[in-house]
């Protein structure tokens, strides 16, 4: 049943309500569809409309939000994507995230653009949503308990193989703050909206189906299409680099640039990460190359397996680059083996291993200085570098057992907690543990942390590290002048990548010119390039909103003391700090539309971006 005339898209949103079992469709506006292009954009809208101010985020009033975009479906490369919204348990603020494989696509076939869950099941179940209308709440109890590869292959069997899943771990039922969803390998990473998926007893969600949406223009379509594999060919990045290495080739730029955080940012890790390159990992644990969807020229998913050793039968799709900052040289491992299977536990047991790993390094780094001591660790040895304590640890916080259960709580309540000057050294913007690349050598990683709209994420919130490190034009000591780039990045991902879909690394390979005829081939409308902007824009003025109503000002957005107080302790970014930061967001939330004195989007730049409801809804609150 399609609900409107739109192309690119269904037009219609499913809403399951988990308590009592019912559902119910609604019309996506076609100027919704407009204005947010779909994905994070029209999450975004539906998290500040239908999400009332102060709920608890593992409350039954939280929503998760699940949504394609109008490339979903498409032969676009990397556009099989969807995006998961909730209030996040880990920050409290907004939250979303992107994954891929093969979900997306299905998710789309099902009719639907969007599914909205809300309210708790009295028991554990999973959702499976087909095509023809049907929404079954199908038992769980046998499932929970179950890792996130045994709980896919046993709904596949139930169901079909020809159905996706998305699911939770042990973490997500023990509501770990940081608990992620996995489809396939693939991980809905940051945020803890797996917390979200436990506190609602929904161990799972399954779809299927074969409704396909209508392209407005598939000439048009194909054409873009077409000059869009020819441009990935030519990108360096996209036809070599990433295809080679995976993202794990952003270490090495990182090490030379002296940008790679080491034993929980206390030092810059440099020659000693020669171990744990990508060229060491594809030399000695690579298996295969893999695209997560059919079509991706670019294949940069990797799977790496052990073949030898203490960490013998150990294998994951990846370490992606975040994951070997996190568990590597943030922990001080520089031993690949552990890193592959601390990844391979994180996807098993449902958690983010950036918030993981980065925790895992603060208690290490709070128990060199004598902030904790081995009793309060009952982790033995939790020294840096200590791999066995390290992967111990990370099955002890998916079931919040012993000081595991102080670790899932994360680097800002572990430091409450601890006391002393340790908040000092958790690593986190508004709960959410930083991504691994330094602001003290590249400040426009500062913005992103401080002002993104998650939390400590390093894209959500621009993405500034290859243009800082790669382009002659751009001083990356320099604080003056990066509002720019940091927004512009930030507009292009929110708007692109998170909302049309496209995947980010395929994105880096195409013009703005090309993925314009994407969009417009697919939806009939006459976006323009600078579209790609004002839509980013618009979309993170809601964000923004959102977080505002939930009491956000300018004083949360900070960094953690160490990258104002301590510089750089050698290398290439030796004695670098973030020297005036308070002039960075003063430059930033100008550009941004930002009231200097709140942090909150003014009035003048939500009429202009055509969403005056948002000023309303703040003026209100
Ligand atoms: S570039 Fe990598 S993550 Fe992106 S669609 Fe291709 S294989 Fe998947």
């Amino acid at each position: 049943m399609k609900t409107a005339r739109t192309f690119g898209s269904h037009g219609r949103l499913l809403k399951i309500d988990l308590a009592h079992q019912v559902i119910q469709t609604e019309k996506i506006t076609a100027n919704d569809l407009r204005l947010f292009m779909g994905g994070r954009g029209l999450g975004a809208a539906i998290m500040l409309r239908e999400l009332p101010a102060g709920i608890d985020p593992l409350g039954e009033e939280n929503l998760l939000i699940f949504s394609t975009g109008p490339l979903v479906d498409s032969s676009v490369p990397g556009s099989n994507r969807y995006v998961l919204h909730t209030k996040s348990p880990q920050t409290g603020l907004y939250s979303f995230s992107v994954s891929g494989g093969h979900f997306g696509d299905m998710l789309k076939k099902t009719g639907n653009d969007v599914i909205v869950i809300k309210g708790k099941a009295s028991r554990p179940v999973y959702i499976f949503v087909e095509d023809d209308g049907r929404v079954e709440f199908k038992d769980a109890s046998h499932l929970w308990g179950k890792d996130t590869a045994d709980t896919q292959d046993i709904i596949l069997s139930e169901i079909g193989t020809d159905a996706r899943v998305t699911c939770i771990g042990p973490a997500g039922e023990n509501l770990v703050p940081y608990a992620c969803l996995i489809n396939e390998r693939r991980a809905l990473g940051r945020g803890g909206a797996g917390a979200v998926m436990g506190s609602k007893n929904l161990k799972a969600v399954a779809v299927r189906g074969r409704t396909s949406v209508s392209l407005a223009d598939a000439k048009v379509m194909k054409t873009a299409i077409k000059n869009g594999y020819q441009e990935l060919k030519q990108n360096p990045m996209t036809a070599k680099i990433l295809k080679t290495y995976g993202s794990s080739n952003m270490l090495r730029g990182l090490m030379n640039n002296g940008v790679l955080p080491g034993n929980n940012w206390t030092e810059a890790a440099l020659d000693k990460a020669e171990s744990i390159t990508a060229e060491q990992m594809r030399e000695h644990f690579h298996v295969k190359d893999m695209a997560c969807s059919a079509g991706c020229p670019v294949k940069c998913t990797k799977m790496f397996a052990v073949s030898e050793g203490e960490y013998q039968g150990a294998q994951s799709e990846g370490p992606d680059y975040e994951t070997v900052y996190a568990f590597g040289s943030c922990c001080g491992v520089y031993d690949l083996a552990p890193i592959i299977k601390a990844d391979e536990m994180c996807d098993l047991l449902g958690l983010d291993t950036i918030s993981t790993g980065v925790s895992i390094a603060f208690a290490m780094e709070c128990l060199e200085k004598g902030i904790i001591d081995a009793d309060d660790t009952h982790a033995g040895d939790l020294a840096f570098g200590n791999a066995k304590a390290m992967l111990r640890l990370v099955e002890d916080v998916a079931y919040n057992r012993g000081f595991g259960a102080v670790v899932a709580e994360g680097t800002r309540n572990m430091a409450a907690r601890f006391g002393s000057d340790s908040h000092k050294y958790a690593m986190h913007a508004k709960g959410m543990e930083l991504g691994g690349y330094d602001p003290r050598g590249m400040k426009g990683m500062g913005l992103v942390y401080a002002c993104g709209p998650r939390g400590g994420c390093h894209h959500a919130g621009g993405y500034t590290a290859i243009a800082e490190m790669m382009n002659p034009q751009i001083d990356r000591f320099a604080e003056k002048g990066k509002a720019p780039l940091v927004a512009g990045t930030r507009n292009r991902r929110a708007s692109l990548c998170d909302s049309g879909l496209i995947c980010a690394f395929v994105a880096i390979g195409l013009s703005d010119e090309t993925v314009i005829g994407m969009l417009n081939g697919a939806t009939g409308l006459d976006y323009q390039p600078s579209d790609l902007h004002t839509i980013g824009d618009r979309i993170s003025q809601v964000e923004r909103a959102f977080n505002c109503r939930e009491g956000l000002t300018r004083e949360d957005d900070v960094l953690p003391d160490r990258l104002l107080s301590e510089g750089v302790s050698s290398g290439p970014s030796q004695g670098g700090k973030i020297e005036d930061f308070e002039a960075m967001k003063d430059e930033f939330y100008t550009l941004c539309g930002w009231d200097l004195k709140t942090g909150a989007p003014m009035d003048e730049r939500l009429e202009a971006l055509d969403i005056t409801w948002v000023k309303e809804i703040l003026n209100t609150k």
